[in-house]
């Protein structure tokens, strides 16, 4: 549950009554308020008594930690995910999608699939998609091949984990690039007494494996103790049912209780060793859905990637805002004075399909995109967004009567009904009515070029 203003306030001095303004705000309700968002600090109330403040610590926290892996420009911040379901507000931070490499791995399989991992970059609507980071896995049997595939890894500055059941090994590798922020992988039951005093050295994330919710419990609980919260999680279920079924249980507790032990964003091992690329990818998709934070996946393969990053960027943008790019006019090609002109509005999946479109017509053009909030052409006409009084002053203002000696201005086929009232705007122009489909544009400007 939400934590309200008045249940902070309850606990403020004199029953949040006090009122003395030493904070620097004029009650102590507005203390509460401000300490609720996160825009104070809790010691500028000088009378708390540290019960209290354990108490306001706790409430205050976010119930799933944020823990980031890596350091610079790739790092990956997960965690702080505030719904169960999406459609109540939107999921924030997008899963990282990991490649599994291991030193077993001769050092030509290693390049190629670091390569991949750098090359595999997909252009979307104003989005650069790719895979996030890479699990080192040590199979070797050698420490020295092991701190030779880290060294050489981390000068691709992408966050890591380290994937390691000997703790000498796993420490030694952390602390080649301590400064990297690696996750630790895994701490366990079994080693986590041993694990305790090496782990303190360094602040660097750890990646906590159970056998299920229970031992996982355990082993955070003992960690939170000891002063380590950048944790992550796995359970290890042995299939997809399992892996649903926990990482539902612990968004579920996470939020809906507030059970601290289980608040921490959940490290995916793929449960079902994937038979294809094909269907490694839906494990993958339906993981992005329920509540994974890292996935992992043994290797990367252009088509299915792609897809998977799409479904990954629709599944965490934000509901409540549409996609849209900016408004201005786009060049096609090189367009010049015989130029048409198109013109659609700003809703990002609109925009490419008519960029599309416009490019395949093999003749350069100008498109105009306007303004309507994200919305697209029917919606944003229905708004009184894309009308002629709006799309008049937009191509008036554009510059482009002045490049043009002849002014055709081709609308959307499903915007007709606005053709009389943008004539009426713009005098001088050809107003001409496009097909309803981008799709359509190619064979329309075919025709009418033939005349
Ligand atoms: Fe209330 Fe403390 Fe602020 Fe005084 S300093 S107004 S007691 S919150």
């Amino acid at each position: 549950m939400p934590l309200k203003p008045s249940d902070i306030q309850k606990k403020l001095p004199g029953g949040g009554k006090k009122n003395c303004k030493e904070c620097g705000f004029p009650t102590c309700l507005a203390f509460a308020m401000k300490l609720v968002s996160g825009g104070v600090a809790l010691e500028k109330c000088p009378y708390l008594d540290p019960e209290v403040k354990e108490w306001i610590v706790d409430a205050i926290t976010p119930p799933i930690k944020l823990v980031s892996v890596g350091a610079g420009e790739r790092i990956l911040t997960v965690g702080e995910e505030e719904v169960v379901y999406r459609h109540e507000k939107t999921f924030f931070r997008p899963p990282g999608l990991a490649v599994l490499i291991s030193d077993a791995q001769d050092d030509q399989a290693i390049k190629a699939r670091l390569k991949k991992l750098n090359e595999y970059e997909f252009r979307w609507v104003t989005f650069n998609l790719r895979a996030d980071l890479v699990v080192l896995k040590h199979e070797s049997g050698s420490k020295e091949r092991y701190l030779s595939v880290v060294t050489r890894v981390a000068q691709e500055k992408l966050p890591m984990v380290l994937m390691c059941e000997d703790l000498g090994v796993l420490f030694a590798a952390r602390d080649l690039i301590a400064d990297q922020k690696p996750l630790l992988y895994p701490i366990t039951n079994a080693n986590l007494e041993e694990a305790l005093p090496g782990l303190k050295e360094k602040a660097v994330p750890v990646a906590v494996r159970g056998q299920g919710l229970e031992e996982v419990v355990s082993v955070t609980t003992k960690l939170k103790a000891a002063g380590i919260s950048d944790i992550m999680i796995d359970t290890s279920p042995r299939n997809l049912k399992e892996a649903l079924r926990d990482y539902t249980l612990i968004r579920r507790a996470a939020l809906k209780h507030t059970f601290r032990p289980l608040g921490y964003p959940i490290i995916s091992f793929l449960p079902l060793k994937a038979e294809d690329a094909a269907e490694e990818a839906l494990l993958a998709s339906a993981l992005v859905i329920k509540y994974a934070s890292v996935i992992v996946l043994n290797d990367l393969h252009r088509e299915t990637l792609f897809p998977l990053l799409v479904h990954r960027l629709n599944i965490y943008t934000d509901p409540r805002v549409p996609l849209a790019v900016e408004e201005k006019v786009y060049e096609i090609g090189e367009p010049n004075e015989e130029s048409p002109v198109f013109l659609t509005t700003n809703f990002a999946l609109t925009y490419f399909a008519v960029a599309n479109g416009v490019e395949a017509c093999k003749i350069p053009g100008y498109l105009g995109v306007k303004g309507t909030d994200g919305l697209c052409v029917l919606a944003a006409w229905s708004t009184g967004k894309f009308v002629g009084e709006t799309v008049g002053p937009f191509i008036k203002n554009s510059g482009l009567e002045g490049k043009l000696k002849k002014k055709r201005l081709i609308i959307p086929g499903l915007a007709a009904r606005i053709k009389g009232e943008i004539e009426d705007e713009l005098p001088g122009w050809e107003v001409i009515v496009g097909p309803k489909e981008a799709e359509e544009l190619p064979a329309f400007m075919s025709k009418l070029i033939a005349g």
